[in-house]
């Protein structure tokens, strides 16, 4: 019998009958998972009192990401438009900001900001049921608490790459999806944190709810091993945490 993997109910309960997009269509993302119940589908998908919803706040700073990507690559000669509903952003002169509307509203960033944070966490669990099964373990009660209900903060960490280049690979631009591996699970193992590399951003989470113990073997593991690949672990504390516009990789 099918089991929701966000509110436990089973199909005596509630249906089955939508796709549950894990990355949002409009990112690409073509995957589904099949054990996301119709309410909790709509619940991503929808706004909360003033809040955006879960979905809107993960695809606005991606699509638009994404747009940035686009231009720098030149891969097309017309970048496709994307219309934002919370961001004012200039393609040209690489800049991007919450619309006036908003920069009103108190708490606007940090608000976003959960949203966003919650998506993360929703993609991570919506891709363990479907490649891995276990999403229903106990040990992520604290994901289904969060993303789901709004319970708790978790954090997301950016991590900046050290080399000023972006390296992109095309099938993820056009079908965003996480992996689990040999290498992720042991790391998951050892140091209770997951890395996510998704639309040339690499995003880093806990997997557990004790997190603060295992953050700091982490970090140094993520930051000195022989890769070298990045130089900071930033919490998103605001979404302009997340790099949108590789700042990184940009020559001035
Ligand atoms: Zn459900």
């Amino acid at each position: 019998m099918k089991i929701c993997i966000w509110c436990r109910e089973n199909e005596a309960k509630v249906t089955f009958t939508n796709e549950a997009h894990i990355f949002p269509q409009s990112l690409g993302g073509k995957r589904t998972c099949s054990s996301v119940c119709d309410k909790c589908n709509l619940f991503f998908g929808s706004k909360q009192n003033r809040l955006p919803s879960v979905e809107l706040a993960l695809k606005e700073p991606l699509n638009i990401s994404r747009l940035f990507l686009l231009s720098q690559l030149k891969k097309s000669d017309k970048i496709p438009r994307y219309k934002s509903e919370y961001f004012d952003y200039n393609i040209k002169k690489q800049t991007i900001k919450p619309k006036f509307k908003y920069t009103l509203e108190s708490k606007f960033q940090t608000d976003f900001t959960k949203q966003f944070k919650r998506g993360v966490y929703k993609i991570f669990l919506e891709e363990r049921s479907e490649s891995v099964g276990d999403a229903l373990d106990n040990r992520f009660d604290f994901i289904r608490e969060y993303a789901r209900y709004g319970i708790g903060d978790y954090p997301v960490n950016y991590c900046k790459p050290s080399i000023p280049a972006i390296f992109v690979s095309t099938p993820d631009l056009d079908n965003p999806v996480i992996r689990f591996t040999n290498l992720s699970e042991e790391e998951m193992k050892q140091y209770g944190h997951y890395s996510y590399f998704f639309m040339t951003h690499t995003l880093a989470i806990p997997v557990i709810r004790m997190h603060e113990l295992t953050f700091y073997n982490y970090e140094k593991y993520m930051l000195h091993n022989e890769n070298k690949m990045y130089v900071e672990l930033k919490p998103i504390n605001f979404i302009s945490d997340l790099d949108f516009i590789f700042s990184y990789a940009l020559a001035d």
